[in-house]
């Protein structure tokens, strides 16, 4: 999952304004930042595939150390820690971090192991079910979710135009004619690995804080106005 993932991370966010975006907007792909990194180093193993759908064009071979459960839980509880010295603060990251997991369950292939090296595996498997469908399904779960966000800010009289034309444009960039992995599972080894774990964290980090940046300033402007109003 890639644009779901970050509207679940504007839906927290909504339901907690009060909070920082940062923790949220960055905690949602943190999984996918470390799994970036790990399968540039060649600690995690990928295997280009293009009958792969919808959009990644790999096989995702073996993830164990970002993305089974055990390790989702443990990297969720290391994002809070970076947050410590607000506990609420530290939960919304954490929680924010875990959703990841628990959004790439019904589309991963059978790839996400229990633990480390487990022979037990979760995913319900709808990108190979579905197909170019499950891009679509996630399309559908992240405008829900965008709509919810849109709701509770608006409310609050916070306009969410830009955060959702970002997303927007996320959606159709990692669509199944669109996706820059088409074109990085034709290279050979080990610049496949390499170009995937590069994509895959400025992926989830260049976004996440473009993001922060675009609600954060969508919030300020809600701030400011009320005061401007006082003083007139
Ligand atoms: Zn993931």
């Amino acid at each position: 999952m890639y644009v779901g993932h970050f509207a679940v991370g504007m839906a927290i966010k909504a339901a907690k304004p009060e909070l920082p975006s940062l923790p949220i907007l960055l905690g949602v792909g943190f999984m996918d930042v470390v799994y970036g990194v790990f399968t540039a180093l060649g600690i995690d193993r990928v295997t280009p595939n293009l009958k792969s759908g919808p959009y990644l064009f790999f096989d995702l071979t073996f993830i164990d150390w970002d993305h089974s459960l055990l390790m989702a839980v443990v990297l969720s509880l290391l994002w809070a820690t970076f947050f410590y010295k607000d506990r609420r603060v530290a939960l919304a990251a954490g929680i924010a971090s875990f959703s990841h997991f628990l959004a790439d369950w019904p589309m991963h292939n059978n790839d996400l192991a229990l633990y480390p090296h487990a022979q037990a595996h979760l995913g319900f498997g709808l990108w190979g079910k579905l197909g170019t469908g499950s891009w679509a399904l996630e399309g559908v779960f992240a405008a829900v979710l965008i709509a919810y966000a849109w709701r509770e800010s608006k409310e609050r009289g916070v306009n969410l135009l830009w955060p959702t034309v970002l997303l927007a444009l996320m959606f159709v960039n990692l669509s199944p004619w669109l996706s820059p992995m088409k074109f990085v599972a034709a290279l050979d080894e080990p610049a496949a690995h390499l170009a995937n774990g590069a994509l895959v964290t400025i992926g989830f980090l260049v976004p996440g804080l473009l993001l922060t940046c675009l609600v954060n300033s969508a919030e300020r402007k809600v701030a400011v106005v009320p005061r401007a109003r006082a003083n007139s």
